[in-house]
């Protein structure tokens, strides 16, 4: 109760125009913009009431006005792993589990250019792909993982990925956020795929509170205006990515700071320009 007393002083004498130590300008622009300073500390304490639920609710004219603003910034929103075809975004996707996609990356090209195909990859054999993965973390189960559902989709569904959630999740390795990845992008299902970046988002701005990647993936179903929700899962990872980071969240650079239910936030206004988002 105590922070909101505090944010709500804040706002107000931002209305007034009074000047403080604790406020200062952003820069750039996008400057212009006061930004509150807070300690790593209260951010966290934010972040904990976050997860117990304590944020206001966001009205469906806040969250239509949020997804309208990331689709100005970035209309057509890409994931990052690098891929050719069906099955290459598959195989990237089930290495990205607990690794970047950067990382991801750089091995892949190598792997793909041997095997880009579910014959080629159970041809080139466990030993072989872990060799050429070996750089990504947990890579022997990957590998493992990646020839044995190779055969899998060889010998039951024609070697093709199947566009079906159940035969996706019925392969090794591949579990709910991955056949949402693989349903979104290589099918154009409207599928939230929540991983640690949406987790928080979603928990940290209010949006979709959910102990579980699951209850946050529902609710943002239900919260995500149709109009948005083949996009929603690329723009909410980038904005974790790259604006709401876990430990500073660049909220001078948010282009939804105004609508944010953080009580850590450190800005309570949008940037004019939303191009400069990335
Ligand atoms: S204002 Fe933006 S960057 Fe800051 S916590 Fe909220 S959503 Fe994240």
């Amino acid at each position: 109760m105590a922070r909101k007393t505090t944010i709500k002083t804040t706002r107000q004498r931002l209305k007034a125009g009074a000047s403080s130590p604790s406020l200062a300008r952003g820069g750039g622009k996008g400057g212009g913009k006061l930004a509150r300073v807070k300690s790593a500390k209260a951010q966290a304490k934010a972040d904990t009431g976050a997860a117990h639920g304590e944020l206001p609710r966001w009205t469906s004219a806040e969250v239509e006005e949020a997804f309208r603003r990331f689709a100005a910034a970035n209309p057509t929103p890409r994931g990052e792993l690098q891929h050719i075809n069906p099955f290459t975004l598959l195989v990237a996707v089930v290495l990205s589990a607990q690794a970047t996609d950067a990382g991801v990356n750089k091995a892949t090209p190598g792997l793909f250019k041997l095997a880009d195909t579910p014959e080629k990859m159970a041809k080139l054999g466990e030993a072989r792909v872990r060799d050429l993965i070996k750089t990504i973390g947990l890579y022997r189960t990957k590998a493992k993982n990646v020839v044995a559902l190779s055969r899998l989709l060889v010998a039951q569904h024609g070697g093709k990925v199947p566009h079906d959630r159940d035969a996706l999740e019925a392969l090794p390795g591949v579990g709910r956020k991955t056949a949402n990845v693989v349903l979104n992008i290589a099918f154009d299902e409207p599928t939230i795929a929540v991983d640690t970046h949406i987790f928080r988002v979603g928990n940290r701005t209010g949006l979709a509170i959910g102990k579980t990647p699951l209850e946050v993936e529902t609710k943002l179903m239900q919260v995500v205006p149709e109009h948005y929700l083949l996009h929603a899962h690329h723009w909410l990872i980038l904005h974790g990515r790259y604006t709401c980071l876990a430990r500073r969240p660049r909220c001078e650079k948010c282009i939804i700071a105004d609508l944010c239910k953080w009580p850590g936030k450190t800005a309570f206004s949008a940037i004019a320009d939303n191009t400069l988002r990335r």
